[in-house]
Order: structure tokens, then sequence, then C-alpha cells
């Protein structure tokens, strides 16, 4: 293996000059705990507010360490931007069908 650059890798960005801003698509998805899931009011990707299922450690001065969490797709969602609400599954499926607009 050679240090440095090889053939195949550019030394000079040329579009650096940087007029275009970063363009919404399916490679900035969420595709971990969020895939699929879309704000269909304001098109964040989150963070959301979900209502879950874990186990917490629980003490008498309240809750804390919130581990194994899961959710279903009927679970209540509220976006962090713009704080609309519906189910888990409204948010997936608006976010499938904002890919095909008409
Ligand atoms: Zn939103």
């Amino acid at each position: 293996m050679s240090a440095g650059y090889g053939p195949g890798r550019p030394t000079r960005e040329s579009n650096q000059t940087g007029t275009a801003p970063p363009e919404p698509s399916a490679n900035t998805a969420n595709t971990n705990c969020l895939e699929g899931i879309a704000c269909s009011k304001c098109g964040a990707l989150g963070p959301f507010r979900i209502v879950v299922s874990g186990w917490a450690t629980v003490t008498d001065d309240g809750t804390d360490l919130v581990e194994d969490v899961s959710w279903e797709d009927d679970a209540p969602c509220r976006c962090g931007s713009c704080r609309h609400t519906g189910l888990v599954s409204d948010f997936k499926h608006l976010a499938a069908a904002a890919l095909v607009r008409d």
C-alpha cells in the first residue's frame, strides 16, 4: 500500500466555489432508529418526541437511565421542530408519500 495520494484520488475539489446548497435527498433520510420517518408538516428528520416503552431506572427521586427503548406504529409522535403531532405511522406514511409529490 502506498502512503499519500493515489491516481484515483483527486487532490483538488473543483466544486468548492459552493453556490449550490446541499439538496435534501434520500441520502439525508433517516436510516437508523428513525428509518422512514419524517415530519409531514415541515419535513424535519428529527428530533421527535415519541411515547416509548423501555426499561428505566427509577428511584424515589425520579427516573434515570432509560434503556431498551422501543415504540409501536400507533405511538404518539411529535416533531421537535414544528410540534406537529400524530402517530408514528402517520410520520412513516407521509415520509414515503413525500417522495412522490403530485
Ligand atoms: Zn415538523
